[in-house]
């Protein structure tokens, strides 16, 4: 049997090249390598635990969600691509794993207390909110996954479930599969920076460079982020940590792009070195990036104003996706009702 992969995004907005880098790129090797069996979830649900007052975003960055799926190279004749509100069976599960968590834990997830901090909630934090982690282990736990390829922030997040998992089957019998986290191979592409230099490049932020920003505006972001502060003049040595131009350099250049546009230098290390020792401008080594993340982005645009001209394609990938993944969750949850002991109507419940 295929081994099973459950990864998703937050409908929020937009997706962005932290994504891109961090998980869309391997989930498309995934699928191509036809070894896995992946369910890929947009988490209108989780999106609204911080959106309650604002639903119309959600409904919109749906659809653009669906658009970024298809224009990185996501194929529905490959994998299942869902809504989580319409496989209700995903709230029941909540339910039951909201039992088996404490209050203290919640507070206690470095991901959560991060997120309640950057969106000022304090004590005003939405339960469902807080809960989100546990919500999250139901969409993990029903496809029964083997895999969670994810971003660095999500760990803990995948630490909760497997808690959830063993707490389930300690009570209630051995029913759910523990899930591994799979981190990016490039260390760049685990947490890609914004382009204000803050750690993580997030939609909450607003420090991204969009899969749908056009040539423009991309350009534009790329030569006014942040790089060394204490690299002033082209002579002065500059510093590459911490400096988010080449972690995107770390994450997106290859040994051919420098051959393209850049052959003076072999490759990055070389780049790197001049950088350090001094007589290296910003503004040559942001016109070399543009390039690189333009000859990613290209066929990205391309292929996402295709699907905006034929939304309707958009909406069947996601109402059949839903259905699918439908039928696998309504069998784990008659597994988890069974364990339970709360099928008390039907024979062969
Ligand atoms: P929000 O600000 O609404 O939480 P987000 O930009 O953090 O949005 P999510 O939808 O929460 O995006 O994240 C989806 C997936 O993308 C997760 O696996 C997450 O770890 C990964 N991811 C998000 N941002 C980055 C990043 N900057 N670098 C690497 N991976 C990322
Ligand atoms: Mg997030």
């Amino acid at each position: 049997m295929k081994k099973v992969i459950l990864t998703g995004d937050r409908p929020t907005g937009k997706l962005h090249l932290g994504h891109y880098a961090g998980s869309l790129k391997n989930r498309v090797k995934l699928q191509n390598s036809n070894e896995y069996d992946m369910y890929i979830l947009i988490a209108d649900l989780q999106a609204l635990t911080d959106n309650s007052r604002d639903p119309e975003k959600i409904r919109k960055s749906l659809k653009e969600v669906a658009l970024d799926y298809l224009a990185v190279g996501l194929d529905p004749s490959k994998v299942t691509i869902f809504v989580q509100s319409q496989v209700p069976e995903l709230t029941e599960l909540t339910m039951h794993y909201l039992n088996l968590v404490t209050l203290a834990r919640l507070k206690r997830n470095p991901t959560i207390k991060t997120e309640i901090k950057e969106r000022g909630f304090g004590e005003s934090v939405p339960v469902g909110f807080l809960t989100y982690p546990i919500s999250q282990a139901a969409d993990i736990t029903a496809f029964k996954a083997d895999l969670v390829p994810v971003g660095e922030d999500q760990l803990p997040l995948i630490e909760q479930c497997k808690e959830i998992v063993h707490t389930f089957n300690n009570i209630y019998g051995n029913v759910l599969k523990e899930p591994q986290a799979v981190l990016a191979d490039n260390q760049a592409c685990i947490r890609l920076p914004g382009i204000d230099g803050k750690a993580k490049m997030s939609k909450s932020l607003g420090n991204c460079i969009y899969l749908s920003d056009n040539s423009e505006i991309v350009r534009k972001k790329i030569m006014s982020m942040f790089t060394d502060p204490e690299h002033v003049r082209v002579e002065d040595p500059g510093k590459v940590e911490n400096n988010p131009v080449f972690t995107y350099l770390d994450a997106f250049a290859t040994d051919e792009d420098f051959q393209k546009y850049l052959p003076e230098y072999k490759n990055l290390d070389e780049l790197k070195a001049h950088y350090q020792r001094g007589g290296l401008g910003d503004v040559k080594v942001k016109k070399f990036l543009f390039q690189v993340v333009e000859d990613i982005l290209t066929p990205i645009r391309e292929t996402r104003a295709y699907y905006e001209e034929h939304m309707e394609l958009v909406d069947k990938m996601l109402e059949d996706g839903s259905k699918k993944a439908r039928l696998v969750v309504q069998e784990t949850l008659k597994d988890v009702r069974d364990a339970i002991g709360i099928n008390y109507f039907s024979k062969n419940d």
